[in-house]
């Protein structure tokens, strides 16, 4: 009996020992893992602080103080993000293009007669581009001469800044398809008609209120120097 006896005390002792040891080593990963979860739950935490400052309601009022303060300082760093965004878009006389203001006086005051008539229809008629600036006009020239392969081709849709109505202020691009349509067809009661067999999108202020507009262009074609 007495030569069983060591034996059993070993491995009651090892098995003590290994469960101390891998007691520890699950202690110690248990505590990784709660270090883990309160990095988590900080995060997590923050995110949520408005919704469960709402749950509770006035149980902390702390914690609700903290969560209203937290709010205005992110709204105004939002505004002043999308303001730079529009900032390059305007003219230094602060319209945009696509703002009916930029153009001129005769094609504006038509203009705004049709949209309200249009809008007394059932159509919406939104201006794409109005009065573009002499950079803008380059630019797209630039880019329909690499589109188009030709500066010929190109000033078929595009031309040069200085024969461009859109840069005079003397020509408007409009959307969607349905005001297209629209215009095209009461456009001459207000003296707006389209010009241009290929851009069924653009408008000019081409015959008098009431009359005929003159027959349509089947392109623009860029005047030699
Ligand atoms: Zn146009």
């Amino acid at each position: 009996m007495s030569n069983h006896l060591p034996p059993r005390r070993t491995v009651p002792v090892r098995a003590w020992l290994l469960s101390v040891t891998g007691l520890a080593v699950v202690a110690s990963l248990v505590m990784w893992h709660a270090q883990l979860v309160d990095l988590l739950d900080f995060d997590t935490s923050a995110d949520k602080r408005p919704v469960v400052a709402s749950g509770p309601g006035g149980s902390p009022p702390p914690v609700v103080e903290v969560s209203k303060s937290t709010p205005p300082p992110v709204k105004p760093s939002k505004t002043p993000a999308r303001k730079p965004t529009k900032t390059p878009t305007r003219f230094s006389s602060g319209y945009s293009e696509e703002d009916i203001d930029g153009l001129s006086l005769k094609l504006r005051t038509r203009l705004q007669k049709a949209i309200t008539a249009a809008k007394a229809d059932g159509v919406r008629i939104s201006i794409t581009s109005a009065r573009r600036s002499a950079a803008k006009q380059t630019r797209l020239l630039r880019e329909a001469i690499a589109k188009y392969g030709s500066y010929k081709a190109a000033t078929r849709w595009v031309l040069p800044p200085e024969q461009s109505a859109h840069v005079q202020g003397k020509a408007v691009d409009i959307g969607p398809q349905a005001a297209m349509v629209w215009l095209n067809k009461n456009g001459w009661r207000y003296g707006v008609c389209r010009r241009y067999d290929n851009e069924p999108w653009h408008f000019e202020a081409l015959t008098t209120p009431g009359n005929r507009c003159p027959a349509r262009e089947p392109h623009a074609v860029a005047k030699a120097d």
